[in-house]
């Protein structure tokens, strides 16, 4: 189910009557300030800010699960549908419910790529409901006592990514520019980058303090601590492809080499596999976007 990509259609279609079949196990955690980290073993977490202006939505995971993400909120927010829904990208499985929530007068919001990207997918009906509010730098929220400042990062995950931090409450949903204790996917036929992902987890290092609470696009609460052993992990992996890359070597002979075996234990999972992270740097460093990273095998 962590398969769920643009760049991978079939596989979103796959998914998606997965999503409606079978039913998913919610598990909220209750952060600062009232606002809830919603998390299922399949897609994207979900951050819920609610009160008496309504009920912001950061993500809305696969499509075919609107039902039950609207069910899963009601029971901490007292039901009703979300006012507002910000996109923190474009994939799937952070935007698969915007048309479920839109078809009950939910606003749709998110940044300028994520609308364009929706719009030429193919699949956009599996992808989500297109966004009626676009942004480029920025955006704010004040409701619930809370302001709510979406930034955008550019090329990093992909090229519409946002970063939004609760700011009374300090806490802060990286969507996927945050892959908490596991390899990043970095989507590099999506207009993301290495160098732009690494430069959206200094911003998140920026943003978070001490005792910021962070949301990431997958993997459990997390602190600035964890935001520091991505970015050490990620540029270390990188200063070891780019040379190899710039010695002429070809993908498969650096796959040969292994040369993220001491980080395997530690970040490999079933999704970004080292395989994957390697080809990822690899494609990355020798500027290639035409091919794609999660075509290589796992094992
Ligand atoms: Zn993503």
């Amino acid at each position: 189910m962590k398969l769920i990509l643009a760049t991978a259609g079939t596989l979103v279609f796959a998914a998606t009557a997965c999503a409606q079949d079978r039913e998913l196990t919610f598990e909220p955690t209750e952060l600062r300030g009232g606002i809830v980290m919603l998390t299922t073993g399949a897609g994207g977490n979900i951050g819920v800010l609610t009160g008496e202006d309504g009920i912001l939505l950061i993500d809305d995971l696969l499509p075919g699960t609107g039902p039950q993400v609207e069910a899963a909120i009601a029971d901490f927010t007292g039901g009703g549908v979300p006012r507002f829904i910000l996109n923190t990208h474009y994939h799937g499985d952070h935007t698969g419910s915007n048309d479920h929530f839109h078809a009950q007068g939910a606003t749709i919001v998110a940044h300028h790529n994520i609308r364009t990207r929706l719009a030429a997918s193919d699949e956009q009906d599996a992808y989500g409901f297109l966004p009626i509010l676009t942004f480029g730098e920025d955006i704010q929220f004040h409701m619930n006592g809370e302001t709510v400042r979406a930034v955008h990062v550019p090329s990093a995950h992909t090229d519409g990514d946002a970063l939004v931090y609760f700011e009374t409450a300090d806490v802060l949903h990286m969507g996927d520019t945050l892959f908490s204790g596991l390899f990043p996917f970095i989507d590099l036929m999506g207009g993301g980058s290495v160098d732009g992902y690494l430069d959206a987890m200094e911003t998140g290092l920026r943003i978070a303090g001490p005792e910021t609470q962070i949301i990431p696009g997958h993997g459990p609460v997390s602190t600035r601590e964890d935001i520091q052993a991505s970015i050490a992990m990620l540029r270390a992996a990188q200063a070891i492809i780019t040379p190899m890359v710039e010695d002429g070597m070809s993908l498969e002979d650096v796959q040969a080499a292994n040369p993220l075996a001491d980080f395997h234990d530690s970040w490999n999972w079933g999704f970004i596999c080292t395989p994957r992270m390697v080809a990822t740097l690899y494609l990355d460093a020798a500027g290639d976007t035409a091919t794609n990273p999660l075509a290589t095998r796992c094992n």
